[in-house]
């Protein structure tokens, strides 16, 4: 999940670009972000586009289960979103889009692409976490069908082809002509 669809005025980048990330803590749905809007409802995290802030809620059911895969995944994709910020993808795909009839394609790819970014880096550590496969693959069967962020299956097509990767190589959802509903 994340932040409204970005805006070009909100989205403007300082004549000297930061790559510095701030890290925001909640412990509601509904509480005022650094976004300037509220915390959306069952969402995890979001990142503000304006702040470069990822927003995390940390509720009663997070602190019961920090070991969750999700909650890694969660902040994975967030930050996902910060690299493509950083690297320019957002300006030079999803803004060219805004408020034409492709607005809702480029944005779905954005979010699947954000999800393939996620895969590839916990594939990059995958060994390191010491976690049965099986944490994986259930990972890949916790998503909804959402018109923003895509069928259930191609958000776990995306994860699992980042993961299999390793790395961004494999995130171009820009490109892709199926698996991007
Ligand atoms: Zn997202």
């Amino acid at each position: 999940m994340c932040n409204n669809p970005p805006t070009p005025a909100a989205t403007a980048r300082p004549a000297a670009t930061s790559t510095h990330l701030t890290f925001e803590r909640l412990r509601g749905c509904g509480a005022a972000t650094c976004c300037g809007s509220k915390f959306p409802k069952d969402a995890q995290a979001i990142y503000c586009w304006t702040t470069k802030t990822i927003v995390f809620l940390l509720d009663k059911d997070v602190l019961t289960g920090t070991s969750d895969l999700f909650l890694f995944e969660s902040v994975s994709h967030e930050y996902g979103h910060h690299v493509q910020w950083l690297s320019g993808i957002m300006e030079a795909s999803y803004l060219r889009t805004y408020r034409t009839p492709q607005q809702g394609d480029s944005w779905r790819r954005f979010e699947l692409q954000a999800n393939c970014l996620s895969g590839a880096f916990i594939g990059s550590v995958w060994r390191s976490l010491k976690r049965p496969q099986s944490d994986f693959a259930d990972l890949r069967l916790l998503r909804e069908d959402l018109s923003t962020h895509g069928k259930a299956s191609n958000y776990a097509y995306w994860l699992n082809r980042g993961f299999q990767a390793k790395g961004p190589g494999a995130c171009n959802t820009f490109a892709a002509k199926s698996r991007v509903s």
